[in-house]
């Protein structure tokens, strides 16, 4: 069985939760500009800032992504999310840290009619995500775990939170997005004029870069993520969050199975994507929603636009075709080689 992440390297892995870079320096245009890596939330994190207070700011978003992950984890045992999953049916008091990621993910539930629902946990766990004892379970054991699972069973009155017993929630689809846009309103607050975070998959920026020009994202190849780009996006103040098989999976009997699953079937979905990318002012519903449309395919995920809106996206199918969405007119720009067409609505 072989078994792939995305975006770690050795040296992460071995430096898990620890800061094992900083940098600092002054840009061509005379401004301050701090940069800082850490690895949490399973990941590389990056932080590039530009501004006066740009020090002060990156210390300050730091505290915050630690503060959110001990909270947010499901995996971490004295997180509030695990204190929810262990409760026995009991409400748990939460923060609002805990709350606001919590209310986005059900309204992205409701929206995709459940193709995003955080109460995915125990399939996860299943096929292995979790304890990195990656296994195939049987059909007879995800029709068990089906009962389990359902974004309704979700109940919050206030700050308390309770599922019924073996309902388990996950935030891994929405809690990264979720911290990126926290870090990016502690940056705006400090008084920055620009910085881009990037969390795996995830990437936020705020204000502009000092030379004026839009910041430029690029866009992973789902075939060759390490190397590989299928495009990239010119953007101003956004957040650009990509979803994808080829993030996070592992293979048995010659088949690839990831880690994005279909809530109504307890499998990894197959809807025809390969790699969703949304773009989207807001950094939490950019990471629901790259992870809902991924489950929704092309079709459903056009519709949820048409019904809803509020973002852009580009879209990877399993054949290499490229789609993007009307808005992202002008900002994308193939890599060498590759098409794509334009969504008009
Ligand atoms: P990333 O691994 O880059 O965070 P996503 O944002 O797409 O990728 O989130 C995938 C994670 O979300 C999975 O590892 C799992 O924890 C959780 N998850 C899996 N399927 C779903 C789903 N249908 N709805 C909500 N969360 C999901
Ligand atoms: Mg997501």
């Amino acid at each position: 069985m072989s078994v792939f992440y995305k975006g770690l390297s050795l040296t992460a892995v071995f430096c898990a939760a620890a800061l094992f870079f900083s940098s600092c320096g002054v840009d061509l245009n005379g401004s301050e500009k701090r940069s800082k890596q850490i690895f949490a939330m399973d990941t590389i994190v990056e932080l590039t800032v530009y501004g006066k207070n740009a020090e002060q700011a990156i210390e300050s978003a730091a505290a915050k992504i630690t503060e959110l992950e001990a909270e947010l984890s499901a995996t971490k045992a004295d997180s509030a999310v695990s204190k929810i999953n262990s409760a026995l049916g009991a409400d748990v008091t939460v923060s609002d840290n805990v709350k606001a990621p919590l209310l986005a993910a059900l309204d992205i539930s409701s929206k995709s009619k459940g193709a995003f629902d955080i109460t995915v946990f125990p399939f996860v766990k299943a096929w292995g995500f979790v304890s990195k004892e990656y296994r195939v379970p049987g059909k007879d054991e995800l029709s068990r775990l089906q009962d389990f699972v359902g974004f309704k069973k979700i109940e919050i009155n206030g700050n308390a939170v309770s599922v019924p017993n073996g309902t388990e929630i996950d935030l891994g689809g929405i809690a990264k997005g979720y911290t990126s846009q926290c870090v990016c309103d502690i940056l705006k607050e400090s008084g920055v004029t620009g910085a881009v975070i990037s969390l795996g998959g995830n990437a936020q920026t705020v204000g502009g870069k000092p030379d004026g020009s839009k910041w430029r994202i690029a866009v992973c190849d789902p075939d060759d993520p390490d190397n590989g780009t299928i495009g990239s996006l010119a953007v101003d103040e956004t957040a650009v969050v990509t979803s994808g098989g080829y993030q996070r999976f592992f293979e048995s009997g010659g088949k690839k199975y990831h880690h994005i699953i279909n809530p109504s079937t307890g499998y990894p979905s197959e809807s025809g994507l390969k790699s969703v990318t949304v773009v989207c002012a807001d950094g939490t519903y950019a990471d629901g929603l790259s992870t809902a449309l991924f489950v929704l395919g092309l079709d459903d995920a056009l519709a949820y636009r048409k019904s809803h809106g509020g973002f852009d996206a580009v879209f990877v199918s399993d054949d290499g075709t490229i789609t993007i969405t009307s808005g992202l007119k002008g900002l994308f720009t193939p890599a060498q080689g590759r098409q794509f067409s334009l969504y008009e609505d």
